[in-house]
């Protein structure tokens, strides 16, 4: 922060900072394994991309940002981690409230590895509740910047667990199925994939689901999901930078499939985590 390395509990915010009073900030977590940062330049893409359409300016370019994220790994020493890569709206030093005077700020962070699904849910696959609160519109918040508007999901996610469930799906204002706190959903029907387009972040996963689709030669499309689709599906997973690729077996009180994560989940994840040794998916940390 502000040009220091920091322990954690020493890491604040100004109380000022627009980011914090408005979430008028857009970041990105990448993840590092076995130390290794996974499809860095995919992250580092829509950061500058998001900061761009926000009217955001820093005074670092991408390769600063990158050495900026790798000393946080190294000073933490952490050999798998959540990084995590802000950039917020700041302040105006004069109390303007014309955001063109603010001074925007950047702050990154390096956390051990966490997962939206622990070890149990992974083999089982979870249980995930569809909720009827809307994710916010593209129109009113581009989905395609990555931000902290999450009250919609979090309202979710309490629906959830009200219901019994593990985590929640919720939809977008057609009723369709947009994604979930922190990960983007896929459903396979007769090996072929699919997953939202609309009003979902672009997530680097889901980007790697397709890749991987295409080295595998599997199937897949964007497009609407109703509940029903999804209920009905053969298979249905999850992704996120936060756990990779994850199953779900149990939709509301309806059972996915057999009830045990499907063999097309279980081919995509292998190969997902075999990746992250491939030098062109990823990226070695110099520990110094
Ligand atoms: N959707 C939302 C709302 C997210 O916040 C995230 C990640 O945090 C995702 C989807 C998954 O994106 P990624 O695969 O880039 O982690």
């Amino acid at each position: 922060m502000d040009g220091q390395y920091l322990p954690m509990s020493e890491a604040k915010v100004s109380v000022l900072d627009w980011g914090f009073l408005h979430s008028d900030a857009t970041y990105d977590t990448v993840h590092v394994w076995d130390g290794r940062f996974f499809r860095l330049d995919l992250h580092l893409d829509r950061f500058f991309r998001g900061m761009e359409k926000l009217r955001m300016k820093l005074p670092y370019n991408r390769s600063d940002i990158e050495k900026i994220l790798s000393n946080c790994i190294a000073l933490s020493g952490h050999k798998s981690a959540y990084v995590e890569m802000i950039c917020t709206r700041g302040g105006s030093p004069t109390f303007s409230r014309d955001p063109r005077d603010a001074e925007n700020r950047f702050i990154a962070f390096a956390v051990p590895f966490g997962s939206v699904a622990n070890s149990e849910q992974l083999e089982r696959g979870l249980h995930v509740a569809i909720s009827n609160t809307v994710r916010i519109p593209p129109k009113s918040v581009d989905s395609a910047i990555k931000n902290y508007h999450w009250l919609d999901l979090v309202k979710g996610l309490f629906e959830a667990y009200d219901s019994g469930a593990e985590t929640a799906l919720i939809v977008d204002i057609n009723d369709n199925i947009a994604e979930g706190p922190g990960f983007n959903v896929f459903m396979v029907k007769n090996g072929r994939l699919k997953t939202p387009a609309y009003g979902v972040l672009a997530g680097i996963t889901r980007q790697t689901v397709f890749d991987l689709c295409s080295e595998l030669g599997l199937l897949v499309s964007t497009g609407d999901v109703d509940r029903g689709e999804l209920k009905d599906a053969d298979e249905v997973f999850i992704t996120s930078t936060a756990g990779g690729i994850m199953s779900v077996t149990r939709i509301d009180e309806t059972v996915v499939g057999d009830g045990t994560v499907g063999s097309v989940t279980r081919q995509l994840t292998e190969l997902y985590w075999k990746k992250h040794v491939d030098p062109a998916w990823s990226r070695p940390i110099i520990y110094e």
